[in-house]
């Protein structure tokens, strides 16, 4: 479901522009391939035709990534003197979007911006690195009997919270206390897991900080 627009491409170096097609909307979940293009910071960089030099297309592009909670515009490095005007363009956009997708996109959340490729692509580094410790914990909280919880995947991504959380409520609802419980034991097992550590400190620090929609 990622799809490609054509642009008319102009060359920094003043070559005879041309025409090419680009990405404009990518599904990291079902186009891996782009997502990894996108994380290696070089969607739609061209070649020109004429003398060779490599660029960015000067044209935005939509990335979506909904079991990821990530909606994400990604705007040409040139445009970051225009900021605002870009982010009012955006919202013509998204809202225009919305329309098309309908019910497959999230409609309560406005999208993350980005000027140039590297933003998203230290977004995705950081959201491979977290899955990866989500993993690791899911083998410890299995080995040690803790229930799991999945968090909704935009509020885990806007709140910082990790996208499974381990607590000792079995199949009860789960609790503020039962959660707590829950990473207490699983960091007394595996002292790693830095993320859990931090979620673990905010929770004890701040009563309300970061925790699931419609649970406490
Ligand atoms: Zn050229």
């Amino acid at each position: 479901m990622s799809f490609k627009g054509v642009i008319e491409a102009r060359c920094p170096r003043g070559c005879e522009s041309f025409e090419t097609e680009i990405w404009s909307f990518i599904h990291g979940r079902r186009s891996p391939e782009l997502r990894e293009t996108v994380q290696a910071g070089e969607l739609n960089l061209l070649l020109c035709p004429g003398c060779g030099a490599a660029f960015f297309a000067e044209a935005a592009y939509v990335y979506f990534e909904p079991d990821d909670g990530i909606i994400a515009f990604v705007f040409p490095e040139s445009h970051r003197a225009e900021d605002q005007r870009w982010r009012g363009k955006m919202r013509d956009d998204f809202a225009a979007l919305k329309k098309v997708m309908g019910e497959k996109m999230p409609i309560d959340i406005e999208p993350e911006v980005f000027f140039g490729p590297d933003g998203l692509a230290e977004l995705l580094e950081a959201r491979d690195r977290l899955a990866e410790e989500v993993e690791v914990m899911a083998a410890v909280a299995g080995g040690l009997g803790l229930a799991l919880y999945r968090v909704p995947p935009v509020f885990s991504r806007r709140q910082g919270v990790p996208a499974l959380l381990p607590h000792t409520a079995g199949a009860q609802a789960l609790t503020r206390a039962g959660l707590i419980a829950g990473l207490e034991r699983l960091l007394a097992a595996n002292d790693r897991l830095t993320t859990y550590r931090g979620f673990l400190d905010s929770l004890r620090a701040s009563p309300k900080a970061g925790l699931p929609p419609g649970r406490f």
